[in-house]
């Protein structure tokens, strides 16, 4: 058996058509142009490469969007500075401070600075709070986009035994929470867990956030079994050319798409659907700020 692909970048592709058409709309019936600010200390090459396709992408679904690109000695005091005056701005409905920081600045405080209802990472702890409590919040954008691929290809996700690989606040943990709230039976495995062959071996649906190229075998997979991959690990691929690199995800994909029944691919999976929930997130917090209806 060959599992069956899941495409994100179509599915992503699908949702940025839906969040322009409703970008469309805002400006068109209400004059409303909703606006993401994303903020960058320092200038990690893999954080840089994520901002410019986020500011990219926000512009093509006809959004307005703006980067603030900060030293990587920055003061905390100038950054929460910022995110104060933009949590101020009306034109702004959703602040991203791209993580991770400089080791200086207090990511928790910063996150936390900013005004829950421009939270479009999810990850203040508010919406943390939200979340957890099955209440309306902002849901981060990665288990965000999963989830609606696992929702995509099974319809209900009811009863399903759902093993999620790493525990981080940013992935693991909000993913369990979703599965959860989907009446799925969650186990979260992180380094610590015994036999996590096993663990995996009794999972409908896989979801592995490890940050550890091709750590899952096929033979870790019930036959049928749903694998999303979210793990981005760069590999040097000599085959390639000298000094090139490969992507590959914490699932093993050779012998993974064997086994599974479906298998999201990296890249092209995850990845793409991250983007298009930001920007659907961004829509969605602009409506609740003007008090119109939300995109489904
Ligand atoms: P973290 O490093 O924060 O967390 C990794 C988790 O994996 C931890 O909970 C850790 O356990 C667990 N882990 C590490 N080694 C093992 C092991 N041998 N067996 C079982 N569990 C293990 O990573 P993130 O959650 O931030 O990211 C995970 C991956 O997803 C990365 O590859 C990252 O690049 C990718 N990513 C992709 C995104 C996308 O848009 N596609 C977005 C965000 C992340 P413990 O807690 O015990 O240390």
């Amino acid at each position: 058996m060959t599992a069956k692909i899941i495409d994100g970048k179509e599915f992503a592709a699908r949702v940025r058509g839906q969040v322009a058409t409703h970008v469309a709309r805002l400006k068109a019936d209400h004059g409303i142009t909703p606006g993401l600010a994303v903020v960058l200390v320092g200038s990690d090459p893999a954080s840089e490469v994520y901002v410019r396709s986020k500011g990219k992408m926000t512009v093509e679904v006809g959004m307005s969007s703006v980067e603030h690109r900060l030293d990587a000695d920055t003061a905390e005091a100038d950054l929460l500075a910022l995110i104060a005056d933009l949590n101020d701005d009306p034109e702004i409905h959703g602040i991203l401070v791209q993580l991770p920081l400089p080791k200086h600045l207090n990511e928790d405080l910063v996150i936390n600075a900013i005004d829950p209802a421009k939270d479009v990472d999810g990850f203040h702890i508010s919406n943390v709070g939200l979340l957890g409590t099955g209440q309306k919040s902002m849901v981060p954008c990665t288990p965000l986009g999963c989830l609606m691929m696992l929702r995509d290809h099974h319809g209900s996700l009811s009863g399903m035994d759902a093993v999620i690989i790493g525990r981080s606040n940013i992935v693991g943990k909000p993913m369990a929470q979703l599965l959860l709230n989907d009446s799925c039976t969650v186990t979260i495995a992180h380094s610590r867990t015994k036999d996590l062959p096993d663990v995996v071996r009794r999972a409908d649906i896989v979801v592995a956030a490890v940050g550890r190229p091709e750590m899952v075998p096929g033979d870790w997979i019930k036959p049928g079994a749903t694998i999303i991959d979210v793990g981005i690990n760069r590999l040097d691929a000599p085959e390639k050319g000298e000094g090139k690199t490969r992507l590959v995800g914490d699932v093993d994909f050779a012998s993974c798409v064997e086994v599974a029944g479906a298998i999201t691919p990296v890249p092209g999976g995850v990845g793409p659907m991250t983007i298009a929930c930001l920007l659907a997130n961004t829509v969605t917090a602009c409506c609740r700020a003007n008090g119109l209806a939300e995109p489904e």
